[in-house]
């Protein structure tokens, strides 16, 4: 239970820590301020933090490189959202949808079929999905609400944004950022993108959301967003909490 689990130094921790790294001739000793980079730490899980703009910073030399962003928010809809409380739930669930995305997923389900694809096919296949893209999950937050109120600045499809959630911003509702270098997706594109991300997650009522911007202001604006903390404090899932010691958030492909 959480009391047990309170004990545990992953979940609690004093932050910043310090780390020496010299001392002078007088005596006087150095030493670097090290941040836990935890989401439920009262110091980096703040808004801008020192490890707020680490990530972010880390990411911006790919995002800079973009002419137009879009941007993926897939969620599981409530039903099946217990199933990714694990770290390893979660690892899982985005090496598949980097995999449909990258068009990886669909080369192996068309030799799965026994068509033979060449090196050539290969490449062309790859290029009807995303070269490139950086995934990170958010633990919590109401997506139906963040798209309509804080990611207005994006051109969001004509259809309103599915609910997701019923209002409960610290349900645990994880969903996986994408940030791909795309602009408008046709209809028909955008489909059987959905259609490929459900059959390879194996919920066919999976929620896909997409927008795209062309403004630097607003790709700046994602990618703050997307690196913010939202897993603010442990107790909101302590099972969650405790079990995501060392999990690699931020992936990408390309
Ligand atoms: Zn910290
Ligand atoms: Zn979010």
């Amino acid at each position: 239970d959480s009391r047990f689990l309170a004990g545990s130094p992953q979940l609690q921790k004093k932050c910043p820590g310090y780390f020496m790294i010299g001392s002078c001739e007088n005596g006087h000793r150095y030493a670097k301020e090290l941040y836990c980079d935890r989401e439920w730490c009262p110091e980096c899980g703040e808004k801008w933090s020192e490890a707020h703009q680490r990530r972010y910073s880390r990411l911006l030399p790919k995002a800079q490189q973009l002419k137009v962003m879009g941007y993926f928010v897939i969620e599981r809809p409530l039903k099946s959202r217990g199933k990714l409380r694990s770290k390893k739930a979660l690892a899982r669930e985005g090496i598949t949808i980097r995999a449909v995305l990258s068009g990886k997923w669909e080369i192996s389900q068309r030799r799965r079929r026994g068509e033979r694809i060449s090196k050539e096919q290969e490449l062309q296949i790859r290029a009807g999905w995303f070269p490139r893209g950086i995934t990170r999950w958010h633990y919590f937050g109401d997506v139906a609400r963040e798209i309509r109120e804080d990611l207005k600045c994006l051109t969001w499809g004509r259809e309103r944004p599915e609910t997701s959630q019923d209002g409960q911003g610290r349900r645990y509702n994880p969903h996986q950022n994408v940030m791909v270098d795309y602009g408008f997706i046709v209809p028909g594109k955008l489909e059987r993108i959905k259609r490929s991300l459900r059959a390879a997650l194996g919920e066919p009522d999976l929620i896909v959301h997409y927008g795209f911007t062309k403004e630097p202001a607003a790709m700046v604006h994602v990618l703050k967003y997307v690196t913010r903390a939202t897993f603010r404090d442990w107790m909101w899932a302590p099972d969650v909490a405790a079990d995501l010691y060392k999990f690699h958030n931020v992936r990408s492909w390309g």
